[in-house]
Formats: C-alpha cells, sequence, structure tokens
C-alpha cells in the first residue's frame, strides 16, 4: 500500500459529520437531490468508481487537500483527482451554463434535465449530475 493511497483513505476515513452538515446546506442551497448515507443506489456506484480509481492508483489530491481529515470530494467529470472544496466548486462552475453542463455523467449522453446529486461516505462527498434514467438506475 502506498503512501498516496494510505493518504487519500485517511481522508475518506475521516469523520463524516462535517460532511453532512456541509452536504445539507448544499441540498438547502441547490435542491440537489442528497442521500444521507453511501446505501443509495447512486451513491454506491459513485463510490464504487471512486474506489476502482483509488485501488489503480488514478486519483491524486489536488494541492489544497491538507494532511488533517478534511471534506473532500471526488466528481466522476474529473475522476483523476480528490477535491478541496473550492476546486470541486471551480470545477462545477467552470461548467456552470455550458453545453457540458447538459452532459450526464453516468452516460456522458446530452440531455434536456439533469439531475444534480452527491452523498457522504465518512468525509468524502461523491456528486453527480444524472440524467433520470442513469438516477434511476438501481441495477449498478
Ligand atoms: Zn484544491
Ligand atoms: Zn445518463
Amino acid at each position: 500500500m502506498t503512501v498516496q493511497r494510505v493518504f487519500i483513505e485517511d481522508q475518506v476515513d475521516a469523520p463524516a459529520a462535517d460532511a453532512h452538515r456541509f452536504l445539507h446546506r448544499v441540498a438547502v442551497a441547490t435542491g440537489a437531490d442528497v442521500t444521507e448515507g453511501s446505501e443509495h443506489p447512486v451513491a454506491r456506484r459513485l463510490i464504487r468508481e471512486f474506489n476502482g480509481g483509488l485501488a489503480f492508483g488514478l486519483i491524486r489530491p489536488c494541492p489544497h487537500v491538507p494532511p488533517a481529515p478534511a471534506i473532500t470530494w471526488w466528481l466522476p467529470r474529473a475522476p483523476d483527482a480528490l477535491h478541496c472544496v473550492h476546486c470541486a466548486v471551480g470545477q462545477l462552475i467552470t461548467i456552470h451554463g455550458t453545453r457540458e453542463d447538459s452532459r450526464c455523467d453516468g452516460c456522458s449522453q446530452l440531455v434536456d434535465a439533469i439531475t444534480p446529486t452527491a452523498a457522504a461516505a465518512g468525509a468524502l462527498i461523491v456528486s453527480a449530475g444524472l440524467c433520470r434514467p442513469c438516477f434511476e438506475d438501481t441495477t449498478t
């Protein structure tokens, strides 16, 4: 196990209370569909994708992720990075209002309506914009 992986796993295993409080504020502010745990099918799928990237050493923390436990973000549209909140928001602002903002993170199709969704697993927040079929897909 690499130091990098241990470092990232420490981030994932950090206390969850801050992440859940933060996620709740995001849900209130944006109307995003926020799950309270990692058992929702979408949350399971996103966390599985994150863990796959982690297992293959594909995910690197942005330069602002501190060595102490902190809220971190993983976004399927930037799958090679574990983001601090500023970089995660930067990713979302970059595409806001563009054609890419209508691209489903699940199937990569451009669609009329995206369902923003997020879930917390420990201090890790996974967040995606999904088309309705991908959001409602409970088979994965
Ligand atoms: Zn950052
Ligand atoms: Zn989709």
